[in-house]
């Protein structure tokens, strides 16, 4: 593991774009990425475990951690609240590791202002027709739920502008090597490679 402090990267996308298919490919093929495990207060899925996909509370307790500072970000998304944890984030860019927010819109704008440096990366659904289709045959949502996310998918679309990537999700293993390209890519920003020019110039 390097001693470098890791990046923070904000993932954003429509519901059934396959954000967390993509996420979850990223830190399961790359042992220095890993996703921030957010908090909230949607009811799990089946086959959701409390710590690995999400923390499950309660409306009160989340409001509690509010209370106390502990989100980066928190938001209202499909009636539920959601909020990234400060001291997760922080232990894990402190060890090294370059972690991804995979959270909404409104959290990306809100982590703009409190983290100026996170990098922001959107992913597009090839059409809204496809995007629709991943949602119906993903049948973890009611019909009700479907119509309110492919209404929501149009303004979410619509932001895409504020980010500072923009990837279009149409073959699963080719996005996942631009989404690492990007990653990647951000080692290499002028700031972060000063020590190794000194190093290169006292050498010579
Ligand atoms: P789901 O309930 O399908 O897991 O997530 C619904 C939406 O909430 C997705 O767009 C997801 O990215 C977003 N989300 C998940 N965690 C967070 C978070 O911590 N903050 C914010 N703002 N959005 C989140």
């Amino acid at each position: 593991m390097t001693t470098r402090t890791g990046n923070v990267f904000i993932i954003s996308a429509a519901s059934g774009t396959g954000k967390t298919t993509l996420v979850s490919r990223l830190v399961k093929n790359h042992a220095d990425i890993r996703v921030s495990v957010s908090h909230t207060t949607r009811a799990p899925r089946e086959n959701e475990q409390h710590g690995k996909h999400y923390y499950f509370v309660s409306q009160e307790k989340f409001m509690d951690l509010v209370g106390q500072g502990a989100f980066l970000e928190h938001a209202e998304v499909f009636g539920n609240y959601y909020g990234t944890s400060v001291m997760g984030v922080e232990e894990l860019t402190r060890q090294g590791f370059d972690v991804i927010l995979e959270i909404d819109v409104q959290g990306a704008a809100q982590i703009r202002e409190t983290l100026p440096h996170a990098i922001g990366i959107f992913i597009l659904p090839p059409s809204l027709a496809i995007l629709e289709e991943r949602l119906r045959k993903r049948e973890t949502d009611s019909a009700e739920v479907i119509e309110r996310r492919l209404a929501e998918a149009k303004s979410e679309i619509e932001q895409a502008s504020a980010f500072d990537y923009v990837v279009v999700n149409d073959d699963l293993i080719a996005t996942e090597m631009n989404l690492l390209h990007i990653i990647r890519s951000q080692l290499f920003r002028q700031p972060l490679q000063r020590a190794t020019i000194e190093k290169v110039l006292q050498n010579s």
